[in-house]
């Protein structure tokens, strides 16, 4: 195992509901955002602190990233590792341990590997812990997918040692303090390998199948330019209306709740199409690139206004009234 998973199990879940987005975003180069590098070293002191309870040889891992807010979050994720860790030493003479474990479905589906941040396996059950250290977006352990990618993999490479009935599926989002767990059936997972991802994989390594906008687009390297998504976007703009000529209070939430999703879509697209005009100087049609106006400040007010005045110019002051925070605190609320 090694390199670059082609069907990975952390976008598993856009490449089931959208199975030519794989090779659609084969074309585009890596993005490495300062979120993600930032996750990365999380992970690693995760990794490390748990070995290091585990009393394993390790190093500490050096990161500019490791503010005390990220370290306390890590904190959280490794003191529920080790309450899990603990309660399967209990049930358990013989407990599988796996740190940042490498998972290898590549008997199922070519070019399927991950690395699981968490594995404990005690008697009958698998549990599949994943740290996510994102504040924006909420996820769920209930039929996610990289984690039941993950669990399928445990269970084959496992399950002929332990006679496992269960797969407990954890996401830790410490930063947001959301514990999320759902518990799946070994049987059932099984059928959803046979019967759900691997035909599902092989349409998407195949570049078969149709493309499906959703909020899998999030991270799809594809999702500025997309035309599958963009046409999902502009349906939402195409409401029809009934008589009469003015629109009712029903008609107006309709419009608003529709009108965030498509702003949100187009600053992306407004983002990426500047992006591109300044990094890598690319021209659209009809837009030209303007500088904006430079923010001009004087070095030093007091030097210039001496100076102005020396030179006989008096008229260099503007009056303007005071805000009313500042208002407030000179004559108290009730004035105002
Ligand atoms: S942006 Fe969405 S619809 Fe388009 S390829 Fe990616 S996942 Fe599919």
């Amino acid at each position: 195992m090694g390199g670059h998973a082609r069907f990975s199990p952390s976008s598993g879940k856009r490449r089931l509901e959208c199975p030519p987005s794989l090779l659609l975003e084969e074309q585009f180069p890596d993005e490495e955002s300062p979120f993600a590098a930032e996750g990365s070293a999380g992970h690693a002191m995760a990794e490390y602190l748990i070995n290091k309870y585990l009393k394993k040889r390790t190093k500490r891992p050096v990161s500019d990233y490791y503010s005390d807010e990220l370290l306390e979050a890590v904190d959280d994720y490794v003191e529920y590792n080790i309450g899990q860790i603990e309660q399967a030493r209990k049930d358990c003479d013989d407990p599988f341990i796996g740190v940042e474990l490498k998972v290898s479905l590549a008997h199922r589906i070519r070019d399927c590997f991950g690395t699981a941040d968490m594995v404990v396996v005690d008697s009958h059950k698998i549990h599949i812990i994943d740290l996510k250290l994102g504040k924006g977006v909420v996820v769920d352990a209930e039929q996610n997918v990289q984690l039941m990618i993950y669990g399928l993999g445990v269970l084959d490479m496992l399950g002929f040692l332990y006679e496992i009935d269960t797969v407990e599926l954890t996401i830790v989002q410490p930063r947001i303090e959301h514990f999320s767990t759902w518990e799946i059936s070994a049987e059932e997972l099984l059928v959803w390998g046979k019967d759900v991802l691997e035909p599902g994989a092989a349409k998407a390594l195949a570049g078969e199948g149709e493309f499906k906008a959703g909020d899998h687009c999030r991270f799809c390297k594809a999702r500025f330019t997309c035309r599958a998504r963009a046409e999902e976007y502009l349906k939402l703009a195409q409401m029809e209306f009934a008589e009469p000529a003015l629109m009712s209070d029903e008609e107006i939430a309709e419009v608003l709740s529709k009108a965030d999703a498509l702003k949100k879509w187009a600053e992306e697209v407004y983002t990426y199409a500047q992006n591109e005009a300044v990094v890598n100087h690319k021209e659209w049609p009809g837009y030209k690139l303007v500088l904006g106006r430079s923010n001009r400040k004087y070095t030093d007010e007091d030097e210039v206004a001496e100076a102005a005045q020396k030179a006989g110019y008096t008229d260099i002051y503007k009056k303007s009234l005071i805000g009313i925070t500042e208002m407030e605190r000179l004559m108290g609320k009730k004035e105002i």
